[in-house]
């Protein structure tokens, strides 16, 4: 810090993160907008009647979404698990006081078994929380809607549908159908949609729940934002007084998310392409001359607006395999994130949205560095995918030893 001011951070000494990779948790998730950041400061020193203010992020999720009724819950997942728990209870309060326990009430959840994705904790786990039950349908690659109707019956609270790159993009049912198929039985659509720009469709198409992340591409604090049927979203809402309490939304998490929403409403889609296109360019011109290295552009998996950068590793040229060099990057200073989600097909993508051109020039140094490095040391191809992986997961178990960041 200058001038001999304190630094806010206190004794906290953080690496210098470059965020190539996207919105991700491990990461912080995002950088909070101004708009948002502005609200956080604005409740953040009062009081404020939390019914009333949820009231209100209702009114502002319905604009929004095109939806009845909404609120704000601590997260997404957190959206989820409620919103499960909100298909078995309804609005009981004798009900909701004693999930997870779900003696005498529907608790299956039906699920597409390529849906069934972790994204950084599995989603199973955000339907068992509440005292759900999986029901899986179908296979990984094949689901039909009579597997769905086939899964669903009296004891059925729900069906799962969730909008992702993580799930099985191949033959399963797309929401049209699977919102059809649940109609017929009479069963209520909670879709997890959290990573996803389109806040209107899965309602309009006559989802009953529809659970987005306000903290990705929105920019807001740590929150979910549940949209979707007046009735359900109050038995959402009055989970607060059972198993929500476990995962409960601030108020600066509630007025942030809010005003992330209507900042991201009125954004200017066009602006943001062309700041993200000149970051694809800058990076092109970059790397487009090192051995061992193809760049393609990519468009987004599920149809958001997004184009990133793959990178396609020849790993006898390169010097190094592609997990190799994402490691690498990960343990420099700055630290370098990169999308590794991917790695056994040799491929790393940039992401050009979570991060200023200045950052994008860093990013680039730093990947032509570490391949340079491979080059003259030659210590790369030393590492197979499972040797790294393991290595992963035993850092992580090492946790809070300074050498796991
Ligand atoms: C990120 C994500 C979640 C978790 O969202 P949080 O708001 O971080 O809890 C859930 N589902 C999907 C599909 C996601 O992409």
């Amino acid at each position: 810090m200058t001038g001999g001011r304190e630094d806010p951070l206190g004794a906290l000494r953080l690496t210098r993160v470059v965020n190539a990779a996207g919105t991700m948790t491990a990461l912080g998730a995002s950088r909070l907008a101004p708009a948002a950041a502005a609200a956080v400061d604005a409740i953040r020193g009062r009081f404020a009647a939390i019914d009333q203010l949820q009231a209100q992020a209702s009114a502002a999720i319905a604009r929004a979404t095109g939806a009845e009724a909404g609120c704000v819950t601590g997260c997404a997942a957190a959206g989820v698990t409620l919103g499960v728990a909100a298909a078995m209870t309804g609005a009981d309060l004798a009900r909701i006081e004693r999930l997870p326990d779900a003696e005498g009430l529907p608790n299956e959840v039906v699920i597409q078994a390529g849906h069934r994705v972790h994204y950084g904790a599995p989603v199973d786990q955000m339907i068992t929380l509440p005292g759900g039950r999986v029901v899986s349908a179908g296979s990984a690659a094949r689901v039909e809607a009579y597997h769905l109707a086939d899964a669903m019956g009296p004891r059925t609270a729900a069906l799962l549908h969730v909008v992702s790159h993580h799930v099985v993009q191949e033959g399963g049912l797309q929401l049209p159908d699977a919102i059809a198929a649940a109609q017929a039985a009479g069963v209520p659509v909670i879709v997890d949609m959290a990573a996803e720009y389109d806040l209107r469709g899965a309602i309009a198409l006559g989802a009953d729940l529809v659970v987005h992340s306000a903290h990705k591409f929105m920019a807001g604090p740590t929150a979910g934002i549940v949209a979707g049927r007046r009735d359900l979203v109050r038995a959402v809402y009055l989970q607060n007084r059972g198993i929500g309490r476990a995962m409960k939304a601030s108020k600066e998490a509630v007025a942030g998310a809010v005003a992330a929403l209507q900042a991201w409403m009125r954004r200017d889609p066009a602006a943001a392409g062309m700041r993200e296109t000149e970051i694809l360019a800058l990076w092109e011109a970059r790397l487009a001359a090192q051995p061992g290295l193809t760049l393609t552009r990519r468009a987004d998996w599920t149809g958001n607006p997004v184009t990133r950068l793959r990178l396609t590793v020849a790993p006898e040229t390169a010097g190094l395999h592609a997990w190799e060099l994402a490691d690498r990057l990960a343990k420099g200073d700055p630290m370098v994130a990169v999308r590794d989600d991917l790695v056994e097909r040799q491929e790393i993508y940039l992401d050009p949205t979570t991060l200023d051109a200045g950052e994008a020039e860093t990013a680039a140094e730093a990947i032509v560095a570490v391949l340079a490095n491979a080059r003259a040391v030659g210590d790369g191809l030393a590492l197979t995918l499972g040797q790294w992986r393991r290595a992963r997961m035993a850092g992580a178990l090492r946790w809070p030893s300074a050498e796991t960041v």
